[in-house]
């Protein structure tokens, strides 16, 4: 019945947000013919077009529930028969947390990542060098659950733990952790892979070793990560969580620097920017506990321009008078303002699940299903200076849209074979601009407000010749794809040809278009 469709192309612009219908004449209905154990559904794709960001909705053809890898190998291998006289596009969507629809398929077919999940293809191997072997559709959450029940998890994180392996695994994966362990992408034995081609391939750094690179930080674009071998390590039972605050900002940034490059330090550290916040430290008491309660009530942070330390030490009950006396050691070494000094004991799981926490908040609110403009970007530790000073309070007068983090990160703990994009430098921060901006009767334009400012933030770089790279990247021509991988543009394009060449895979990516 689908060839019969006309062709239709309907795109609503409401709100800043893009609603695209496209219906192919060429949808074969040969798809509804392939023999599957799980299930495609042309019914109700809506879903399949939404996702964190909530600003693209490409609505697809069809969205593939697989009971199996091979649902997703015959899916590929069909649509790659078809050609290049068909449109088709496939895409992975693993939580569909993508911010301008790099998990959608215009008129093509969504695979719902997570129907291949589900805690029986879990697997965790105990021994000198544990690992667990997880569906690429799982959720980070469910993967550090079942390997808690074995005393063991992962040792490279996000902040948010409810997206898929296949998801992060397909951008970097950092977190606070990154400058010991390098991001997710570093702590990968072995993928299982769907290639453009439809074949179901294994690979690692022996077997097939070029795809295996390709596909980590390869943003979807050379295969459907379909399972992974995660490394794993003991799983401390407790956490000692500690925030501090600094006005100058070359305090702040040297002691992040001082602290990643330690061999005893802490086993998380991370920092946010923060500009003209009322009762900031009040917030910060129903989670953590002042040193100095009394001086802590006397800081006012209304009006300045302030940096967060954030860190944490892990521990068993056994060893706490052990790591209180490291931490004490840990903090002399550091010029934070005194009476800033937060302190609170979370089990590792409340720690490394503390966004859910504020996600359950947000929707009780109705304010997580939003529009959210976020912009990542990777800064050279030579120029976070010059950053700093144009972008905050310049650019940025006050940060109430959401969390700016900024961490600093090690390119020795990243591998350049994979297809992750970083600066040329040994180390770089993270600089994050996490904007919610939900629309209210009174103020619709906060998202045009928002997108504004980053695109100033983007010209500035440009303009100042920062050197930066987008994290979670997203460009709108050739031309800035090319630049944005710079050197490894002609590798990265090779790989395309020789996994996809007819580029069906991850098209919300918009690097590479299929000629139909
Ligand atoms: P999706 O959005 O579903 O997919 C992302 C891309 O990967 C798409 O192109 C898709 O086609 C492709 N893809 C999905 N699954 C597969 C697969 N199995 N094989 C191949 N390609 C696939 N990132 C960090 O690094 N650190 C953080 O701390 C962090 N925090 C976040 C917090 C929140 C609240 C959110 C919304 C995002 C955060 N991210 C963070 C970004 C996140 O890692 C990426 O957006 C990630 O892609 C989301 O995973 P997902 O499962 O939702 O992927």
């Amino acid at each position: 019945f689908l060839t019969q469709r006309n062709v239709a192309l309907v795109v609503f612009l409401v709100l800043g947000s893009v609603t695209m219908h496209v219906s192919d004449p060429v949808v074969p209905s040969s798809l509804d013919t392939l023999r599957l154990r799980g299930n495609l559904s042309f019914g109700d794709v809506s879903l399949a077009a939404r996702d964190f960001g909530n600003r693209y909705q490409l609505l697809p053809a069809a969205v593939l529930h697989p009971g199996s890898v091979s649902d997703i190998a015959a899916t590929v291998r069909h649509v790659y028969r078809l050609g290049q006289g068909s449109r088709l596009t496939v895409a992975a969507r693993g939580h569909g947390h993508s911010l301008q629809g790099q998990a959608q398929a215009a008129g093509g077919v969504v695979v719902h990542m997570e129907s291949l999940g589900g805690g029986g293809r879990m697997i965790v191997h105990g021994g000198e060098r544990p690992y667990v072997d997880a569906s690429g559709g799982e959720l980070w959450i469910n993967v550090l659950q079942e390997c808690l029940r074995h005393g063991l998890a992962p040792k490279s994180w996000t902040d948010y733990l409810h997206l898929t392996i296949g998801g992060t695994l397909s951008n970097a994966g950092i977190s606070g952790q990154a400058f010991r362990h390098g991001p997710q992408i570093s702590n990968v034995h072995q993928l299982e892979i769907v290639t453009g081609k439809g074949e179901v391939l294994n690979c690692s750094n022996e077997e097939n070793a070029d795809l295996f690179h390709a596909a980590l930080g390869g943003l979807g674009q050379f295969g459907i990560i379909t399972r992974a071998r995660i490394a794993l390590e003991p799983a401390p039972k407790m956490v000692k969580w500690i925030r501090v605050l600094y006005s100058d900002f070359t305090s702040f940034t040297e002691d992040q620097e001082m602290l990643i490059s330690m061999k005893e330090t802490f086993d998380y550290i991370e920092g946010f920017v923060i500009i003209n916040r009322t009762g900031l430290l009040n917030n910060w008491r129903s989670s953590f506990n002042p040193q100095d309660p009394a001086q802590a009530s006397q800081f006012d942070s209304d009006g300045r321009i302030l940096f967060c330390l954030e860190m944490t030490k892990n521990f068993n009950q056994d060893e706490a008078d052990d790591i209180n006396t490291q931490v004490e050691a840990l903090l002399s070494k550091l010029r934070y303002i005194p009476s800033t000094l937060f302190q609170s004991e979370v089990s590792y799981l409340e720690f490394l699940d503390r966004v859910h926490v504020s996600e359950v908040k947000l929707r009780s609110k109705g304010l997580w299903e939003v529009p959210h403009p976020w912009l990542n970007l990777f800064i050279p530790r030579s120029r976070i200076k010059d950053f700093a000073k144009e972008v905050f309070g310049k650019i940025l007068t006050d940060s109430s849209n959401g969390p700016i983090l900024l961490y600093p990160l090690n390119r020795s703990k990243w591998d350049n074979r994979t297809s992750a994009v970083i600066p040329d430098e040994e180390m770089f921060y993270l600089v994050a601009f996490l904007s919610s901006t939900p629309s209210t009767a009174s103020d619709r334009s906060s998202l045009d407000r928002a997108l504004k400012q980053n695109e100033r933030v983007l010209e500035f770089c440009k303009k100042a010749g920062i050197g930066m790279k987008q994290y979670l990247p997203y460009h709108a021509t050739r031309e800035d794809w090319k630049a944005h991988f710079g050197e490894s543009w002609e590798r990265f394009a090779r790989r395309k040809e020789a996994y996809d060449p007819l580029a069906i895979l991850a098209p919300g990516q918009r690097i590479f278009h299929k000629a139909a």
